[in-house]
């Protein structure tokens, strides 16, 4: 019998859209945000952050056996029609390693391809290159409904707004994630207005009150105009991300 109601209760468990990531006591609430991650923990000085970063949202880069498999609907990022790249989303393991307490390194170490950081979802965000200097301009069409893609390695990701959390999940002005200096990085409004690139620095962000921190930080904005999430480099000293 118990086995039965423990089945039950699994069931129930899988039922649910949003996992509840395993965090430690030590973990500010603001990381919890990160509702994607399988588990957010601290040591004090770096936040530890897990996610498989594949989407919690449809995408034509799923399987289509797969209930998260939607055909392409929705406009493009640029307004081109959607062209669907070879590749298919994979489950990873990334593991982000990010300081807890964020500061600023003057030598704004140039972003590298691949993981610039981590969504709330737990889909990395990559920056504004398809490879060396390389700009995104010819493959923004591959991007799906909510404007991420995967990489030849299954490895989905963002190098631009994410619409599912902008538009679904979150909000245009909501916190939406962190960079691997830990600085956190907002939509693209701010007290009702469009945030331009005139308003930022060049590492595309700047200081003041956040709703997640009323004593004011330090923050990225993502927008619509190129560099999109970060220009020139990093503003802190960056931590690190595997898979
Ligand atoms: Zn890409
Ligand atoms: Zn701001």
């Amino acid at each position: 019998m118990f086995n039965v109601y423990l089945f039950i209760l699994l069931l129930a468990a899988c039922k649910s859209n949003d996992v509840t990531p395993v965090t430690s006591a030590n973990v500010a609430d603001v990381y919890k945000k990160i509702y994607g991650a399988s588990s957010i923990t601290s040591d004090g000085t770096f936040i530890t952050i897990k996610t498989t970063g594949a989407p919690d949202h449809k995408s034509a880069y799923y399987a289509t056996s797969n209930s998260l498999y939607e055909n392409f609907t929705g406009t493009t990022f640029g307004g081109s029609t959607f062209r669907k790249n070879p590749n298919s989303i994979s489950s990873l393991n990334y593991t982000f390693k990010i300081p807890a307490n964020p500061k600023v390194d003057n030598a704004h170490a140039a972003t590298p391809l691949g993981p610039i950081g981590v969504s709330l979802n737990g889909v990395p965000f990559f920056n504004q290159y398809a490879g060396p200097s390389q700009p995104l301009s010819g493959e923004v069409v591959s991007f799906d409904q909510y404007w991420g893609h995967p990489a030849q390695g299954g490895d989905y990701h963002y190098h631009v707004e994410p619409l599912y959390l902008t538009n679904v999940k979150a909000s245009k002005s909501a916190l939406l994630g962190f960079l691997l200096d830990g600085f956190p990085v907002y939509g693209p409004e701010e007290n009702g207005a469009a945030v331009t690139n005139a308003m930022l620095d060049a590492y595309h962000g700047h200081t003041s009150a956040t709703a997640d921190y009323p004593s004011g930080i330090y923050h990225y904005h993502i927008n619509a105009t190129d560099p999109y999430i970060n220009g020139s480099g990093f503003y802190g000293t960056a931590g690190t991300v595997s898979r």
